[in-house]
Order: structure tokens, then C-alpha cells, then sequence
């Protein structure tokens, strides 16, 4: 996240290389999950990789900074103005699952038995983080249930401290709704990312998602 080059925690440490080498290293080692081991792999790896190939990865990193914008709808990424979900006519209207990331969109796709639609917030309450509820894209979705077509809502923010927090505070918003307001049941690692849960484990939290009383 954008330190100014040289800044960096630990550019001493592990400045090595030259020039345009470290430069890259420094670069990797800012992506997630990337520790400076990995950063330093993946940077030989390329430099001896196939120029054609890693031309092509450059382009679709260039493409997709410039192509992919969030569905106006639910916030998921997407192409277009809205995404491939939203758009698609056979999933049911009813439901509509509150996720904090669009990365938890794909974790519960890859499930295969969820088949309502989305709703990205963009984050999870934190007044750690000084996140709170005006932050996240909860009067989008207040707009999306004004209508009374949907009739649950599953509140599948991470099972941590700042999820279960998210998740109260919707649905205590929701309740003059009357809507049916479920969140999945345990079983999820706590304290964990719902990325993190395998399939088998989100499928059962799913199946035995349970109302949520506030
Ligand atoms: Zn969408």
C-alpha cells in the first residue's frame, strides 16, 4: 500500500540485489501473502522466464487495473456496470448473502449450493481500524430490501470479532424489516477469513445457517 520507495520496513535488510532486480523484489513482497522468500523466488522466476510470458502477465496486469470495475449493485467486481451474477435472471431473487470482500463472492461460489445473489460491503466494521458502518456499502444494501423482494438474508461476514460485530449491527437494522435474518452456522474457524474455510465446511455452515436474534 504505496510506502515511497526506500521507505520501505526492512529495505536495508534485505537489499541485495541490483537496481532493477530489487526493484522488482521490493514490488512483490507488497502483495499479500508474498513474504520476502516468495518475493525473491517469483523475481528469478521471471527473469528467467520465457520474455513472451511474462510480457503476457504484465498486459493482463496493466488490463485488469484499467477493465475490472465493481457491480453497481452488489459491489462485486465485475466488466461491466453490473456483474455476471446480478445479471443472471436464474438465481433466485429472495436472497441475498451480505459478504464483507469479493473474494468471499468466490469462496462461496465455488460451493455450488448457494443460489441467491450478493451483497458486498466493502470491509467489516473496525473502530480499531477506524472503519465504521458509514464506510461500508450498507445503505446500498438497505436500498436493495426496500422493495420487499427479498425475504432472507444471510449475514456471511468473516467469523471474526469485527464480522460478528458487522453482522449484529445489520441485523438490528434489518429487524423492522421483518426480513428472515440468518447467519451461517459454527463450524468456521473463528477468528479466521471465510476464504479460509474449505468447501465442505462453508457447504455445512450454509446448510445449517441459523436465524440470528438480536
Ligand atoms: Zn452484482
Amino acid at each position: 500500500m504505496g510506502r515511497a520507495p526506500g521507505t520501505r520496513l526492512g529495505r536495508a535488510d534485505t537489499e541485495v540485489y541490483e537496481g532493477v532486480v530489487q526493484d522488482l523484489i521490493d514490488e512483490l513482497g507488497q502483495l499479500p501473502g508474498v513474504g520476502p522468500k516468495g518475493a525473491q523466488r517469483i523475481a528469478f522466476h521471471l527473469v528467467t522466464a520465457n520474455p513472451e510470458d511474462v510480457r503476457r502477465l504484465a498486459a493482463t496486469l496493466i488490463e485488469v487495473t484499467e477493465k475490472v470495475k465493481f457491480c453497481r449493485t452488489c459491489g462485486n467486481v465485475a466488466e461491466n456496470d453490473e456483474c455476471r451474477i446480478c445479471m443472471d435472471t436464474r438465481r433466485d431473487t429472495s436472497v441475498i448473502c451480505v459478504v464483507e470482500e469479493p473474494k468471499d463472492v468466490a469462496a462461496i461460489e465455488k460451493i455450488r449450493e448457494y443460489r441467491g445473489r450478493y451483497h458486498v460491503l466493502g470491509g467489516a466494521i473496525s473502530p480499531m481500524d477506524g472503519i465504521g458502518p458509514e464506510d461500508l456499502r450498507i445503505t446500498e444494501l438497505m436500498a436493495r430490501l426496500a422493495d420487499g423482494e427479498v425475504t432472507e438474508l444471510i449475514l456471511a461476514t468473516d467469523p471474526n470479532l469485527e464480522g460478528e460485530a458487522t453482522a449484529t449491527y445489520l441485523a438490528r437494522l434489518c429487524k423492522p424489516l421483518g426480513l428472515k435474518v440468518t447467519r451461517p452456522a459454527s463450524g468456521l474457524p473463528v477468528g479466521g477469513d471465510l476464504e479460509y474455510a474449505d468447501e465442505v465446511t462453508l457447504g455445512r455452515a450454509f446448510e445449517g445457517r441459523r436465524p440470528l436474534n438480536v
